[in-house]
């Protein structure tokens, strides 16, 4: 490639929009505002595979190798970008951590201003250093997810203002690439989905992925999609509004998901379930997916993780993975990086106390 050819292609972006422009709604005269987000590794996991076995096979898609270390970032390249063709000077978003380190970080590409509400004190440590190195403007409120996505869809309405939480549609098409990307490497889709449901915008943006894939005859199958919320934060699992939702794993600490009838009819057409897990089990399998197979993840994504462990044992599961086909291609999308959310774990670590500075007392404490 020739440096001006090379010069263009960056200039793009090299991400989601560049390389799904045709199933997105951008024209030659959107500006793009792109930082290489998506095209991120769909892991296979020979430990998974073997827990359901039968021949089945599981792949981890790490959307935590996202720039801003969460999928959002798919959807906003999209938000921002149409954002900036109408002309927006400012975003507002509500958020549980990673919409507004991913809005802010689109912003101060685009060169806009950015307006985050924010639950006080309920927002992962990484996250809300990312909002604050990348200059947006932070609101924290006394109330939840659900108070701050209220008030910003009211203050959405000012023509100054443009929203860029999944209620934007321009979010869920830019997250729909994820579902692109699987179909385009497995050379068609899976025969399951399993991801977190929070405010229920990315398993929606999934099952239009796969459905639109197929409709343009670049897929055969769709998925089961497999939804899983935190036992205290599991308003699509018992079908009501959660006032006070509560888990350990913020960024689906959801109790009236904004994409909630979506999200239902996706699981349903789909022939899918949505089912819970409890804290304890998606620290469990946060732990186990570092150990065994390196990727580390925040405590949300690894309720897909846990979901799917849930699948392969507990007769109480929604389903169980006893009655799968032999051979069934599985994909469970980790959906965020685990270094935004270190104060999950490190009450886990312990204290770590030192030894002297030779090697007697280095091969002492190791036990040789
Ligand atoms: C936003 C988010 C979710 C939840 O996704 P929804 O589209 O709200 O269902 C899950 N995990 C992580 C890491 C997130 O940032």
């Amino acid at each position: 490639m020739s440096m001006n050819a090379a010069g263009s292609r960056l200039k793009q972006g090299g991400g989601v929009i560049d390389r799904y422009r045709e199933f997105l709604p951008v024209s030659n005269s959107t500006p793009i505002v792109s930082l290489g987000e998506g095209n991120t590794p769909l892991v296979y996991s020979a430990k998974l595979s073997a827990r359901i076995g039968r021949g089945c096979e599981v792949f981890v898609k790490n959307e935590g190798v996202n720039p801003t270390g969460s999928f959002k970032d798919r959807g906003m390249t999209v938000a921002v970008s149409k954002a900036i063709e109408r002309g927006a000077r400012t975003l507002i978003c509500a958020s549980t951590g990673n919409t507004s380190a991913s809005a802010a970080a689109y912003a101060a590409r685009a060169g806009i201003e950015c307006t985050v509400i924010l639950p006080a004190g309920k927002i992962a440590s990484g996250k809300l250093l990312q909002a604050f190195v990348h200059g947006a403007k932070i609101i924290a409120i006394d109330g939840n997810f659900d108070d701050a996505l209220r008030i910003v869809r009211k203050l959405g309405q000012r023509e100054s203002l443009v929203i860029v939480n999944s209620i934007n549609p321009d979010r869920i098409a830019g997250q729909k690439t994820a579902a692109f990307e699987i179909a385009d490497l497995l050379g068609d889709a899976p025969d399951f989905h399993l991801l977190p449901l929070g405010n229920a915008g990315n398993l929606t943006a999934y099952w239009a992925g796969y459905r639109e894939y197929q409709g343009n005859g670049r897929s055969k199958r769709l998925p089961a999609m497999f939804g899983f919320q935190a036992a205290g934060a599991a308003p699509i699992f018992h079908d009501k509004i959660i006032e006070r939702p509560e888990t350990i794993a913020s960024a689906i600490r959801i109790g009236n998901p904004a994409s909630w009838r979506q999200a239902r009819a996706a699981i349903d057409q789909s022939k899918g379930v949505v089912d819970l897990v409890t804290d304890e089990q998606i620290i469990e399998a946060q732990i186990w997916l570092a150990q065994h197979e390196g990727i580390f993840v925040e405590p949300a994504s690894a309720a897909a993780i846990a979901g799917l462990f849930k699948c392969c044992n507990a007769k109480d599961a929604a389903y169980s993975f006893q009655k799968i086909p032999e051979e069934s291609r599985i994909v469970c999308t980790v959906t965020g990086h685990g270094l935004k959310d270190p104060d999950a774990l490190t009450a886990r670590m312990g204290k770590i106390t030192s030894v002297a500075a030779n090697e007697e007392d280095v091969l002492r404490a190791l036990g040789l």
